[in-house]
């Protein structure tokens, strides 16, 4: 009989369960829909026990709609929204308040004390991240504040908190298993990435108790059993989302590198052993343990970048669907200097100016809205040449190939006109659940489903992207978006 990996995916609008085989084809999956909860302006939660019921109703319903038996399924992988924040009840298991979710900014003036303090350094060099509210750290002191006699209940060692896989795992196995591995831990801005244990001065100046904190186990590790309808399923694996979209696009060598086309992007270089500081405003970051061997990661983000075309279709009416922009950008004609910066709330890497705003500018009397809609289809592939150069100087390496995956990677004329202004080949996998597959691969491989060797020579079909301008073509379109960003700077 098949055997299968079960991987979770457990994301930011949506859980999911899925079959992969030993060839690493998807057999069956099942998603369910996540209640968007916001409180107030800036605040968005989740509620903790929907993610944990609905992660188990699809799990029940992948396995009956497949007809597999419980002991066909080898393992478990996890893979999870990250940095998303829990804090429960050790005895009850009740979670004391709902879930703040990475996108959550109310701890934005909890960051700026941090500042003030003058801890940037101090904890961008311990943490490899850049003090921000979307990082756990922030969130759990506002819960421990806000919620009456939290602080004393965290102190007498009555509270736990997770992030969301830690949440899972504690729940799975029956209270039995508080853990989570090295790349979630590295997105809570509690843990110091070079000595690999949670660091007790930022503990301390958040007034967060250690004891409430998981333990950190290697991405692939036993994470304790799943008690399934009297079987016994092992939890083998977990990785924070990005990392197993990294780990999924099969990144394992140095200097590999992904990109990830969602609501925003998130580009992910491996760089093995070594930790680089970024002089760009790249992030830190560990991409797995295995075998108690870390490999860390290099990683940008860009926030607009799907959410632009929501926007072209939600508040400019322009679109009717997202895939409906490829249409439009093909029948645009070529205007080189029309240019969509979408800076809705500031620049981020490598410009980092809170006061831009969006703009769009070289409209002239024929500028239609195909022209504009393909404007913003571009500005993501420029965006990522912002990075994508960012992380070659910190890197000081060159980037030849980028993976993508991720919903917008599969417009057809965004993957050409990025492998057009990069100058290099894109490659998109026909598989499209790189991230739950990178989950079962980490887990697949603590129990000989699959060794390193054995994934490196899983093929799948892929579709190419090669460039197709010369070197002028891309230094002119280039330098008139660093123009147009340019202007769209110090506006507020
Ligand atoms: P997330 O995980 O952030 O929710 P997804 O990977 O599901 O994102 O991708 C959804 C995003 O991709 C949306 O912002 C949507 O507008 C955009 N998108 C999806 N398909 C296309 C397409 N064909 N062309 C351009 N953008 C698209």
């Amino acid at each position: 009989m098949n055997k299968f990996i079960l991987s979770l995916d457990q994301g930011t609008t949506s859980s999911r369960a899925l079959l992969i085989d030993q060839n690493g084809k998807i057999s069956g999956i099942v998603q369910k829909e996540l209640t968007q909860i916001y409180p107030d302006n800036g605040w968005v939660e989740h509620n903790p026990n929907e993610i944990l019921n609905s992660q188990i109703e699809v799990i029940d319903q992948v396995i009956s709609e497949n007809n597999i038996e419980i002991s066909q399924i080898a393992a478990i992988g996890i893979t999870n929204q990250r940095e998303t924040a829990v804090v429960w009840d050790k005895d009850t298991g009740i979670p004391i308040y709902n879930a703040i979710v990475w996108q959550d900014i109310r701890t934005t003036d909890i960051c700026e004390d941090l500042k003030n303090k003058n801890l940037d350094k101090e904890i961008s060099n311990k943490t490899g991240l850049l003090i921000g509210p979307y990082f756990s750290a922030t969130k759990i002191s506002w819960i421990l504040n806000n919620v009456k006699s939290a602080k004393e209940r965290a102190k007498s060692g009555k509270l736990l908190f997770g992030t969301i896989d830690s949440w899972l795992i504690w729940n799975l196995t029956d209270k039995q298993t508080h853990a989570t591995d090295f790349s979630n831990a590295s997105r809570t801005m509690l843990y110091n990435i070079n000595k690999l244990e949670w660091d007790s001065d930022i503990l301390n100046e958040l007034d967060i108790p250690k004891s409430m904190l998981p333990k950190v186990l290697n991405s692939s590790a036993n994470f304790g059993n799943f008690n399934y309808k009297g079987h016994k399923i092992p939890i083998y694996g977990v990785l924070g989302d990005q990392q197993a979209s990294l780990f999924g696009q099969k990144c394992f060598d140095e200097t590999s590198t992904k990109n990830t086309y969602g609501t925003g992007c998130f580009m992910l270089m491996n760089t093995e052993e070594k930790i680089i500081k970024s002089k760009n405003g790249l992030l830190s970051t560990i991409a797995w343990g295995i075998n108690g061997k870390i490999c860390y990661a290099l990683e940008g983000s860009i926030f607009i970048a799907g959410a632009g075309i929501q926007w072209l279709r939600d508040e400019m009416g322009i679109i009717n669907s997202s895939e409906e922009s490829e249409e439009h950008a093909l029948k645009s004609s070529d205007k080189s200097n029309l240019f969509v910066v979408p800076a809705f709330n500031g620049l981020g890497a490598p410009h980092w100016d809170m006061y831009a705003t969006g703009l769009i500018i070289g409209i002239t009397r024929d500028t239609n809205k195909s022209d504009i809609i393909k404007a913003t289809l571009d500005s993501i592939a420029y965006q990522t040449k912002d990075v994508m150069l960012s992380m070659e100087k910190d890197s000081q390496s060159k980037i030849k190939l980028l993976k993508v995956d991720g919903g917008a990677s599969n417009n057809n004329y965004l993957m050409q006109f990025q492998s057009d202004i990069l100058g290099i080949k894109i490659e998109r996998p026909h598989n499209t659940e790189i991230t739950a597959l990178g989950a079962a691969y980490i887990a697949g491989l603590l129990c000989s489903f699959w060794d390193i060797n054995h994934l490196k020579n899983l093929k799948y079909p892929n579709t190419n992207f090669n460039p197709k301008f010369n070197s002028d073509k891309i230094n002119k379109l280039y330098q008139n978006w660093n123009n147009a960003v340019k202007r769209s700077m110090n506006w507020i």
